[in-house]
């Protein structure tokens, strides 16, 4: 399935191919096949960014700790032992060099970190070097990290601008049902649109060893495709499914990238920014919004709920709050849309002052929203 048009592909490990038994650590035991298809794929032209998980699961048998929940702050301790170890283990498996680049959301959420991020990976990439990216386990609290390399796979992908993103799982693809509970699921070989069918079907198959599942796998398939970027879900421990990405096949499920992809910002908005807080408007604003590709305009809010300040992102929901519209950058706080909501662009200037100069006093530009269907 390796596409001759792909020029740098993302290809995202999971814990449980780094260290299937976690109370044995790192194993060699997929790793082979898998530094020699990134081997072959270097050979062939073709860049790749590896997106590895397991540094918690190698870490976790320098611990005396046999519960499967494990305290936050040990998990941070087990992720600083291991993450050194899976990095041993992959430059062990080169000739060429390997760095280690660590990651939280906010990295890719802040627009200049975003651009450092971007420029880093490129760099290592022209001075063929792999990067190896994975969360950053050992600082990461809740608010600042992603969560899962699914995920993160596809944010570094976008930030990257890959042609593909290979997400090796312990499952061959995406199935009609769950294969581990019905023995007549089939395998979903490809997938155009990716809907609410598509995730009612991610529901069920997950592993016990990393954080993913088939869900967070069909999030970063959306997270990618819309940017344009294929996607595919494979089964790594199989040599066979190399083999085959090699000579052309699909072994799993192929995501196809959207040709007419999001713009990066729009893409950056929907994706990576969380959001702060929400704006409700009336029925007029949300067919603006809708039908006709307006900005927000003040005098369309009904109401304003959570704290945010100017440049955070902000979802729109219609006048009741039941629907979403729309998530976009807000370029006011919430304090000061309490203050001027509902109100025209003439009123709005005798409230605030001149606090935008130049501003057509846009709440959320164009530019800087984007329509949801589903949320
Ligand atoms: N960053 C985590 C780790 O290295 C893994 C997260 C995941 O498996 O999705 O252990």
């Amino acid at each position: 399935m390796l596409n001759p048009s792909w020029r740098r592909i993302v290809l995202k490990v999971g814990s449980a191919l780094i260290a299937p038994d976690p109370q044995a650590g790192c194993s060699e035991k997929y790793l082979g096949p898998i530094a020699d298809f990134i081997r072959q794929c270097r050979d062939r032209d073709i860049e790749v960014i590896l997106v590895s998980s397991g540094s918690v699961a190698a870490g976790r048998h320098h611990f005396n700790f046999n519960h499967h929940r494990v305290p936050i702050a040990l998990k941070r301790a087990m992720a600083a032992v291991g993450q050194n170890q899976m990095m041993n283990f992959w430059s062990n498996c080169f000739d060429f060099p390997c760095a280690q680049v660590l990651l939280t959301h906010g990295d890719l959420s802040d627009r200049v970190r975003h651009v450092n991020v971007r420029n880093t990976l490129r760099r290592l990439l022209d001075h063929q070097v792999l990067p190896i990216v994975n969360e950053n386990d050992t600082i990461a609290t809740e608010e600042i990290k992603v969560g899962d390399n699914d995920n993160l796979a596809a944010m570094v992908a976008t930030v990257a601008n890959a042609d593909a993103l290979i997400i090796c799982s312990d499952i061959t693809g995406l199935f009609t049902a769950d294969p581990n509970k019905d023995p007549s699921a089939q395998l979903i070989p490809e997938v155009r649109t990716i809907d609410e069918r598509i995730y009612s079907l991610a529901g069920g198959a997950s592993s016990s060893v990393g954080t993913g599942g088939m869900r967070t796998k069909v999030q970063a398939a959306e997270k990618a495709t819309t940017h344009g970027v294929d996607t595919l879900i494979v089964d790594g421990h199989q040599q066979d499914t190399f083999t085959r990405l090699l000579d052309g096949f699909n072994p799993g499920t192929i995501f196809h990238g959207h040709k007419d992809p999001m713009s990066g910002k729009k893409h950056w908005v929907r994706h990576t920014l969380r959001a702060k807080g929400e704006i409700w408007v009336d029925d007029g604003c949300m067919k603006a919004l809708r039908h006709q590709g307006a900005s927000l305009l003040c005098s369309g809010i009904v109401h304003v709920q959570g704290e945010f300040e100017p440049g955070d992102a902000v979802i729109v929901r219609c006048g009741s709050g039941k629907v979403s519209i729309a998530k976009g950058v807000s370029r006011y706080s919430a304090r000061e849309l309490f203050s001027i909501k509902g109100q025209q662009t003439s009123e709005i200037a005798e409230h605030l002052g001149d606090i935008l100069p130049g501003s057509t006093y846009e709440v959320i530009h164009r530019d800087e929203m984007t329509l949801l269907e589903r949320l």
